[in-house]
């Protein structure tokens, strides 16, 4: 699904130089990449704050634990997403409260959030799934109104771009009270690890968020809240110092892949090609296609990718059980059938190849078996 190789040979002096520098000077723990990494992408993103830890799943964690919530408070999520974003939520011994996607965008239904606020909501978490931007303008009205907070879980969509009505552009993730990213190795800006970020433009929310990280620690040996460990080692922030520098080249050269792949399964029947949130541009983390106009997809999509997989394609099911129907999420708040769309796409996507490593003849050559599987079966 990615080319993690051809990409480390593209930058391969420049990583291992801050590599090796790392080493030489034994500086694993808080060493100076750190510290340039997060002023650097601090700039990139425009944000006050960004906050290195150890990984996506410590940010989200970290995030909520900033935001003095009590046990039964209820988050509201997406049900469609991968596991992390409601797993911190219960570790928390919070709620969290799924609800619906759109079927075209797969991002969090606004409509859907607005009816599952009750008076023990506090916070709002939308997922930018596949690497665009749920309706933030809705999702921050609705906030405004209610007076929650939002965490937006940007682990799949880093650089990506929000327009708000009043023309003004914010980068995915600093649009709400605080924003999580993931630099596991195959997201798009990925280290040679795990780590993540937290951002936020609160100057209060900075220093608490910085604390929990860091074992509740105001001053050394003094621990004023609750916290974790949570580091971004010095090695990863070398490479992702490295590497944020070509993540606007990175998104190009995915979006070039996705346009190759609309254009040839655009007008296909049995397909339907994934849909761009109107006010977000998207990096595609994922290429997610339905599988729409068949019967039983589910096991049309078995043997589709049976098909590929004999001709060296690898392709994903992100993600095929939903949340409400895992046994660790089970919940008498719902009952089947509440999350008709969520259940269908789970059904019935299939993400293809995606990476910033996909030239034509790859391209074509995932195409032509595509078109040749969907044409025959
Ligand atoms: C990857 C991911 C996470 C978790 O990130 P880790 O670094 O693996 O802990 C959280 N949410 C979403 C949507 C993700 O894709």
């Amino acid at each position: 699904m990615v080319d993690l190789k051809g990409q480390y040979l593209k930058i391969k002096e420049e990583v291992d130089k801050g590599i090796n520098e790392v080493i030489e000077n034994t500086a694993f723990i808080n060493g100076p990449a750190v510290k340039e990494f997060q002023s650097d992408l601090e700039k990139y993103l425009s944000v006050k704050y960004v906050i290195p830890c150890a990984n996506g799943t410590d940010a989200l964690q970290i995030a909520m634990m900033a935001l003095d919530l009590k046990p039964g408070d209820e988050l509201i999520t997406a049900n469609f997403t991968y596991v992390a974003t409601a797993e911190v939520i219960g570790l928390l011994g919070l709620t969290p409260v799924l609800v619906d996607v759109y079927p075209d965008t797969f991002t969090i239904d606004v409509a859907a959030i607005e009816k599952a606020i009750t008076p023990k909501t506090k916070a709002i978490v939308p997922v930018h799934l596949y690497g665009q931007c749920a309706e933030m303008e809705e999702i921050i009205a609705l906030a405004k109104k209610h007076n929650l907070y939002v965490i937006e879980d940007v682990a799949q969509a880093i650089g990506a771009d929000y327009v708000m009505k009043d023309g003004s552009k914010h980068k995915a993730g600093t649009i709400g009270t605080i924003g999580c990213t993931s630099f596991f190795p195959s997201k798009n800006l990925g280290c040679y690890g795990d780590g993540g970020a937290i951002y936020t433009n609160d100057d209060e929310l900075a220093k608490k968020l910085k604390m929990i990280a860091h074992h509740g620690q105001s001053v050394q040996y003094v621990h004023d809240v609750l916290g974790v460990n949570s580091r971004l080692d010095t090695i990863q922030a070398a490479v992702l110092k490295v590497k944020l520098k070509h993540l606007d080249e990175y998104a190009a050269a995915r979006n070039r892949a996705a346009a190759h792949y609309d254009k040839v399964l655009a007008n296909h029947p049995k397909v339907k090609i994934p849909v761009r949130v109107k006010n977000s541009t998207h990096v595609f983390h994922q290429y997610t296609l339905q599988l729409n106009g068949v019967d039983s997809p589910d096991s049309y999509r078995g043997k589709m990718r049976e098909y590929l997989a004999e001709r060296n394609i690898p392709s994903m099911i992100y993600y095929p059980i939903p949340l409400h129907m895992q046994n660790a999420y089970k919940s008498d708040r719902y009952k089947s059938g509440d999350f008709p769309v969520t259940e269908k796409l789970c059904a019935s996507v299939i993400s293809l190849p995606m990476h910033t490593e996909l030239d034509q003849e790859t391209l074509n050559y995932i195409t032509d078996n595509v078109l040749e599987f969907l044409n025959k079966s």
